[in-house]
């Protein structure tokens, strides 16, 4: 009789180019298994919007897992507790799992399941499932290796699967039940059948403008893939998404109408989420720390409050600030220019400290993906070092972003009755007075003045002895090796590049 097999589901809710099944597949009769951890639904960066995603996830993949004769186990508890119970229970004497570039808690929660493993002689095999790669030397020819893994033949979907024992299964619990109150009734639902048509309908019809049309708060929702969620709770591979695109771009070899550059850009955004998420693999403390040190202090560790719930509620009175959180909010979603926008407005104008503001996006985005998101909030803060400073004018983004206000009245209807010229800074409308202060408020900062001394503040940190060779050394560490070609980005560069 062979040892019956956990294979644990964490962020990557499919049976499609899963590695860790068709590893546990081969290895013996498998147990699949969700465990839905009280501690991780606590932390600051969880919201109602993730775990009601998950659940939907969780009923496609049971269904799945059915197909393939498999009963998927959910069980509430803590790891190591769940883990020893199927053991003692079941005699499962191994567990397969992707290994998890998560945060701080579910890094500690990973450290405590390896120790119980080999306490108790369990065979804990942790494979990976995007290219990022575990205890990396070095940036040196990762590109290269990450370029091949999602290139390499997906892991096929085990046939003839040997069902481990019958084991119970606990109710999915409520949102309430695990203080999660945040809903979100217009956001991306979960599921594998929703990621395979978001992926299709991208590559089809929706892409064709993706490069043109992404940063337009209006145009982008459609014209970008939103795989993110997806992609973030794995119910679709990285791999398969660069393939599928690059099966695509096969196809429409010599086409000149939008779609060679379009596809290029998407397959550059899968690139960069690897990369992103590598440093934050490569470095776990990027969560909680300054990547350059010489940025810590620089802002309050205590927020002000009031600015703090004034941009987490669109509340500020910079109405395209305002427009994108409230969006962000109902919807669960911004594209990525306006989500640096909302970040840098954050740390440069209302001077807020990105730990205090970062977990308010993550618990908004749908798609809270911990290695994208530390490592992007840090740079639209200008805390890496090596990353040029971008201060976005918000008055300006909303002129140019959304010309003739639709987006802004949408989201901001108290500003319905302002004229064009003056809907991005309705405090210069000569009849300001019928709304601000009324209906909604006049801005929480000057920002101009707001923006300036932010900026001088930052650059005399660059000017401090040590900065430099400090900031090379991360450069080493984190940065792309990748050379720029015409039009594309390297990931570091993106904020020189998309101003
Ligand atoms: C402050 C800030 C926080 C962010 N937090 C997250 C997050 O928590 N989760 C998340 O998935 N994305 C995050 N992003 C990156 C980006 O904005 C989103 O991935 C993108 O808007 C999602 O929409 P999409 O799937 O339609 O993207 P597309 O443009 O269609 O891109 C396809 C995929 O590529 C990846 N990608 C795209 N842009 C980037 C980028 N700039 N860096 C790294 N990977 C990228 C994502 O996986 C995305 O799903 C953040 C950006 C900023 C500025």
């Amino acid at each position: 009789m062979r040892d019956v097999v956990i294979c644990w589901f964490k962020r990557d809710l499919r049976v499609v180019d899963h590695p860790a099944l068709a590893r546990a597949a081969a290895l013996g009769p498998v147990i699949p298994l969700y465990i839905v951890e009280p501690g991780l639904w606590q932390q600051a960066d969880a919201s109602g919007r993730h775990y009601a995603f998950v659940v939907e996830c969780l009923e496609a993949l049971r269904r799945d897992l059915a197909d393939l004769g498999l009963a998927l186990a959910v069980r509430r508890g803590e790891a190591v507790g769940v883990l020893e119970t199927l053991r003692r229970d079941h005699g499962a004497t191994r567990l397969v799992s992707h290994e998890e570039t998560g945060n701080a808690w579910t890094f500690a929660r990973d450290r405590r399941v390896a120790a119980w493993a080999r306490a108790q002689g369990v065979e804990w095999t942790q494979l990976p499932q995007c290219g990022v790669a575990r205890r990396l030397p070095g940036r040196d020819g990762w590109q290269r290796a990450r370029d091949g893994f999602v290139r390499d033949a997906p892991a096929a979907v085990p046939q003839g699967l040997q069902p481990g024992p019958f084991t119970s299964t606990d109710r999915m619990p409520d949102a309430a039940d695990l203080g999660l109150e945040d809903a979100c009734p217009q956001r991306q639902k979960g599921g594998r059948a929703r990621a395979e048509r978001a992926l299709e309908g991208f590559l089809q019809t929706r892409g064709r403008c993706y490069r043109k049309a992404m940063s337009s708060p209006l145009a982008g929702a459609r014209a970008c893939s939103r795989l993110s969620p997806h992609l973030a709770f794995g119910t679709i591979s990285v791999r398969e998404a660069v393939q599928a695109a690059s099966a695509r771009q096969a196809a429409l070899t010599g086409r000149r109408d939008g779609w060679a550059g379009s596809l290029r850009s998407f397959q550059s955004r899968l690139a960069w989420r690897d990369h992103f998420i590598q440093k934050l693999e490569d470095e776990p403390a990027l969560e909680h720390r300054c990547m350059h040190p010489a940025y810590e202090g620089l802002r309050p560790a205590v927020p002000d409050r009031v600015r703090l719930d004034a941009w987490a509620a669109g509340e500020t009175g910079l109405p395209f600030v305002d427009a994108c959180m409230r969006s962000l909010r109902a919807t669960g979603w911004l594209n990525f220019r306006m989500r640096s926008m909302v970040m840098a407005v954050a740390s440069y104008h209302l001077w807020l400290d990105w730990r205090a503001s970062g977990p308010v996006l993550a618990r908004y985005f749908t798609d809270y993906e911990p290695g994208i998101h530390w490592p992007q909030v840090q740079m639209q803060s200008g805390t890496t070092g090596i990353n040029t400073i971008r201060i976005y004018n918000p008055v300006k983004q909303g002129g140019d972003q959304d010309p003739a206000g639709v987006f802004t009245r949408r989201w901001v209807p108290e500003l319905a009755d302002v004229p064009d010229a003056y809907l991005q800074a309705p405090w210069r409308w000569p009849r300001a007075g019928c709304v601000l202060g009324q209906a909604y408020p006049f801005p929480i900062v000057d920002p101009v003045a707001a923006a300036r001394a932010a900026r001088q503040a930052v650059w005399a940190v660059r000017g401090q002895e040590g900065f430099h060779d400090r900031a090379t050394a991360l450069v080493a560490r984190h940065g792309s090796r990748k050379r720029r070609r015409p039009g594309i980005p390297a990931p570091d560069r993106q904020m020189r590049f998309d101003f």
